[in-house]
């Protein structure tokens, strides 16, 4: 079902009608089938960039499309509610640029952004590690500096795009008590891929470890101060969970309409199964909870676009999308009854896409640490 949408302008509602049909006609046909065969979407990735969706939130300047964060997400919303993997790629691309956008000099964004955010080259965020997940401070992949490059060493885990991306925003140790921020080429000699994780869902979207092994970096791509390294992963990722909000809320409502859907159209004891009252509120407390975690993200945005702090509303958008999602696409495969169960329907897929969410950037019980340190700041 459509979305009636709130639009802070009409001019964005072109965008949004674009990135529906995108999304209707060129990435759900095909979901199903590259997330059973684990297959990377690359091809949708060009097509997106070459719509223009993959740097709306940036500067028009270095070939971004300056609209709004609230209408960025609600075009986000709409492909992850067609494919979660792309949805989640997006998300990630935009996170990835977000470094270099925010921090890196004139000329830094010159040379490298206009390709970043108009689709040529696809990007991933490389903070966690292994032993270094929810305490990402930890890391210890480490870049000495020899001259006018540095000499990179460690192996970042989980990384979305791993082996697929063009350039990797990476966290990494400069000093014994520094972190900084390198924007790496994927072609870097040293830097190589593990096979990718063999996950639950969000299959199409690989996920790998990236091993670096004296991978040599030039010194010009610091981006911000050495030791800055740790301000600028947190601030990408408070942008970075308002776009897990926003795609876990459009997987909720694929969810939701699924389940309508079906029970519009299945009868027992001689009748729609939706005129069942345990179904109508089933199903309305479902409507209830994509609705309220739509309007929680939006809120968020809506104060990120006017310059207010916002990072305690991301962490609440993340933590009530993410758990929405997984609520909702539980209770739609359980509308579907058997059939919600099979392959036959996406709903069991949804469910199984619905966990990542709850757990990557910054799983949901760190956002509670997040929120309740924010009430002690008070
Ligand atoms: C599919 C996928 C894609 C990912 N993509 C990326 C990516 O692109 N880039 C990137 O850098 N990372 C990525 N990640 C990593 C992700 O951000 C981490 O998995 C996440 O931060 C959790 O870290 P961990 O897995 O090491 O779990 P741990 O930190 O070991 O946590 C295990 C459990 O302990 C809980 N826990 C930990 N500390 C506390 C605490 N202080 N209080 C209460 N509970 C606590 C956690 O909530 C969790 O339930 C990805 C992960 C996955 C699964």
């Amino acid at each position: 079902m459509p979305v009636d949408r709130l639009l802070p302008d009409r001019e964005y509602a072109d965008l949004l009608a674009l990135a529906t049909e995108l999304a209707r006609d060129e990435l759900k046909p095909l979901a199903a089938e590259y997330e059973e065969a684990e297959r990377f979407p690359r091809e949708q990735f060009r097509l997106l960039g070459k719509s223009g969706l993959l740097g709306l939130p940036y500067s028009e300047r270095w070939g971004g499309g300056d609209v709004p964060y609230e209408v960025y997400l609600q075009v986000l919303e709409e492909i992850a509610a067609a494919w979660m993997s792309v949805g989640v790629g997006l998300s990630v691309q935009t996170m990835s640029c977000f470094a270099l956008a925010h921090y890196g000099t004139d000329e830094q964004r010159d040379r490298w952004l206009p390709g970043m955010l108009e689709g040529q080259l696809l990007g991933a965020y490389a903070l966690s590690e292994s032993h270094a997940g929810s305490d990402a401070a930890a890391l210890s992949t480490r870049a000495r500096l020899n001259g006018d490059h540095y000499v990179v060493n460690g192996t970042k885990a989980w990384i979305t795009h791993g082996g697929q991306a063009d350039f990797y925003t990476t966290m990494v140790r400069t000093g014994e008590d520094e972190i900084s921020c390198l924007l790496i080429d994927g072609n870097t000699p040293g830097l190589s891929a593990a096979p990718p994780e063999r996950k639950m869902g969000l299959t199409g979207s690989t996920t790998a470890q990236i091993i670096f092994s004296d991978a040599r970096v030039d010194a010009d791509r610091l981006i911000g101060p050495a030791g800055a390294g740790m301000r600028i992963a947190l601030s990408s990722l408070d942008s970075g969970r308002l776009g897990i909000a926003a795609c876990a809320v459009g997987l909720a409502q694929a969810a939701l309409d699924e389940a309508v859907a079906y029970a519009k159209g299945r009868t027992q004891f001689g009748k729609p199964i939706i005129d069942f009252q345990g179904l109508e509120f089933l199903l309305a407390d479902m409507a209830a909870a994509v609705d309220s975690a739509r309007a929680t993200y939006l809120d968020a945005a809506r104060r990120r676009d006017r310059g207010m702090p916002f990072g305690r509303q991301a962490s609440v958008a993340k933590l009530i999308a993410t758990d929405a999602a997984m609520k909702v696409t539980t209770d739609a495969v359980q509308v579907l009854g058997g059939a919600g169960y099979t392959r036959d329907f996406p709903v069991e897929r949804y469910m199984r896409e619905a966990k990542v969410p709850q757990i990557f950037e910054g799983t949901n019980q760190i956002q509670r640490m997040i929120i309740a340190r924010h009430l002690k700041r008070a």
